[in-house]
């Protein structure tokens, strides 16, 4: 079957660990068209807009794309295309699995949940402003109809999954209005879901927790912020930035891309990790329906993590990102 996925390289490290993964997933001979979009600073060159029309709607008709990291300016210059790309396209869901590696010496060795992020507000929905010179308000957004949606989500995925905990993080105990409702919703929600286990915790505490103890982690539901945070600092649980995919899920409409940004400290070297990249089109796959080439690259980036010898930079090997992408394709023939 053929299938029609918009591709979007990204900058920084973005376009080294997306060839990555297309250059994988073309070895296993699926027939994909890829329709290669441009967003971000490039697009600016060309378009006069960091995230055309033509990007979302090219997603809309195809339903699916895989995306490389995104360039944002910091405090000044345009908005997010991420952001721009989750509200445009209503991605509620961001979907993180976080998982320890045979092979890869992570802090911890027994890491295996999955972070559900809501996508569409919180501080995120961009409404700030100046009060004067001297003082910036920046308003949080928490809805019911938003927090359900992604509670519900939660516990579906726990259901589809096989997971027996979900723990929802919050602040509710400072910010009792947005945080609360968050809270109040996920707890209804569970009402619903009796089989499957429900827990409520407050943020920092959930950081000092997932630090010292991950395994007791299963499927964690967050608001956007913190549910961002969580994400990075759960990386670094497993070996880093390199080794956490993503999927960004709304109505029939999904993309996927790796949790880390586009690294402009080691852009255009050789040296990325591209196993989020790769992990986050394993997902892709699924997500199409084309189990029998996911779970081939699956075991092949496994295998290759069980040799020794062939690791990236960041996990104390000598590999290239496209010396370690040959490894992987090598491992492909005899899985
Ligand atoms: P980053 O995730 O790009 O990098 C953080 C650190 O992790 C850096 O030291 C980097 O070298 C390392 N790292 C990241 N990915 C790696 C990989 N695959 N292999 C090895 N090392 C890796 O975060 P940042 O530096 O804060 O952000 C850079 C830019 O990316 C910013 O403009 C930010 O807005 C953007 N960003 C985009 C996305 C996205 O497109 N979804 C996500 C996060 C950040």
């Amino acid at each position: 079957m053929e299938h029609n996925i918009s591709l979007i390289l990204g900058d920084g490290i973005g376009p080294e660990v997306i060839s990555s993964v297309v250059e994988i997933i073309e070895a296993t001979n699926l027939n994909i068209n890829w329709e290669i979009v441009k967003a971000g600073e490039s697009s600016i060159k060309t378009h006069g807009t960091p995230l055309p029309d033509y990007v979302l709607n090219g997603i809309k008709k195809n339903k699916v794309a895989l995306k490389g990291p995104i360039t944002t300016p910091i405090g000044k210059g345009f908005r997010s295309v991420n952001v721009g790309l989750r509200q445009g396209l209503n991605l509620f869901a961001n979907i993180r699995p976080i998982k320890s590696y045979p092979g890869v010496d992570g802090l911890h060795k027994d890491v295996d949940f999955i972070i559900v992020r809501e996508n569409t507000e919180d501080l995120y929905a961009g409404i700030e402003h100046m009060i004067g010179e001297d003082a910036a308000e920046s308003i949080k957004i928490i809805t019911r109809k938003a927090s359900e949606r992604i509670c519900r989500y939660a516990f579906e995925l726990a259901k589809k999954e096989g997971r027996k905990k979900v723990t929802l993080a919050h602040k509710a105990n400072i910010m009792k209005l947005s945080d609360g409702l968050f809270l109040e919703c996920g707890r209804r929600i569970s009402e619903e879901y009796k089989d499957i286990e429900f827990e409520d915790i407050i943020i920092d505490a959930m950081c000092m927790k997932l630090v010292q103890s991950p395994s007791d982690y299963d499927i964690i539901v967050a608001p956007n912020l913190y549910g961002d945070i969580l994400s990075d600092l759960s990386a670094g649980l497993i070996g880093g930035l390199g080794l956490a995919p993503g999927a960004n899920i709304g109505e029939g409409i999904a993309v996927f891309e790796p949790v880390h940004g586009s690294a402009p400290d080691i852009a255009g070297k050789n040296i990325a990790n591209p196993t989020s990249a790769i992990l986050s089109g394993i997902m892709m796959l699924k997500h199409i329906g084309e189990f029998e080439a996911a779970i081939r690259i699956e075991k092949a980036l496994a295998f290759t993590f069980e040799n020794k010898n062939s690791k990236t930079i960041d996990l104390g090997g000598n590999l290239g990102t496209k010396e370690f992408t040959e490894e992987i394709i090598k491992h492909l023939e005899v899985s």
